[in-house]
């Protein structure tokens, strides 16, 4: 069942989204080339604990971290790991999320690490832009299926696959809500967008083959072929007043 939020709980959740975005401002501000991914989860934990929030993905499931960390190949869920050195030249998904409140925030980001391919460089942009494509079909009336399809529409055209097996979700008191939000599908098809939903919207893109598979540590998710795959992520609240972009902070990358 889809839990729609009132007026009153998506201005709680803009709290929980704030800290979620600022705590991803704090790790594209310290990730450089020679620290790991577990200082970079440091940096994330200790901003969201600052601020009198929990990390979500802290113990969620078992996940050891406050974030997901996947370089590279890595399409999601990777593991922060103290023997990881970031180097120049990767790119680096970071997914947080906080809880304040009551409610989550769930966002993720894929950021650049000094110069990296012009084909890299290119992937993070269309991935990008492949979510604001899908936030434009985010009005009532609309369905769950006409924004997996401009996501998909938007990677097609660039030449890169968008990945079927992870999707997005609605977010809530519940970090995983219904309904899933695939970044494909038909126009016209799916849960009907109403006001009150709080849907996290989150391409990930891949440059070859849309096909992934799970590491035997039972979270980190890679390519199939390791060609590179991107993360774009914002949790946003659908209203009688038009579209709340929850996670996203004034200084966006
Ligand atoms: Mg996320
Ligand atoms: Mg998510």
């Amino acid at each position: 069942m889809i839990e729609l939020k009132n007026s009153l709980q998506i201005e709680a959740m803009k709290d929980a989204g704030r800290i979620t975005g600022e705590a991803l401002l704090a790790a594209r501000d310290f990730l450089r080339p020679g620290i790991t991914t577990y200082e970079l989860d440091k940096v994330v934990h200790d901003y969201i604990v600052k601020c009198g929030a929990k990390p979500s993905f802290l113990g969620y499931g078992g996940f050891p971290a406050s974030a997901c960390i996947s370089i590279n190949d890595e399409v999601i869920h990777g593991i922060p790991d103290k023997n990881h050195v970031i180097k120049e030249g990767d790119i680096v998904k970071v997914d947080v999320g906080a809880y304040y409140k009551g409610f989550h925030g769930d966002s993720a980001r894929t950021i650049a690490v000094g110069k990296v391919s012009d084909e890299a460089t290119r992937l993070i942009q269309v991935t990008r832009d492949s979510f604001f494509a899908g936030l434009a079909q985010v009005k009532e009336g609309n369905r769950i299926g006409d924004i997996g399809a401009a996501v998909d529409a938007v990677a097609r055209s660039a030449g890169f696959s968008t990945v079927k097996k992870y999707v997005g979700h609605g977010v809530g008191a519940n970090l995983h809500e219904a309904p899933d939000v695939p970044n494909f599908g038909t126009p016209g098809r799916g849960p009907r967008l109403t006001a009150g939903m709080v849907i996290a919207i989150e391409p990930m893109i891949n440059v070859g083959t849309f096909e992934v598979y799970e590491l035997a540590n039972g979270w980190t998710v890679k390519t199939r072929d390791h060609k590179l795959s991107a993360h774009y992520e914002n949790t946003i609240a659908l209203t009688s007043n038009g579209v709340v972009n929850l996670t996203l902070i004034e200084e966006d990358f």
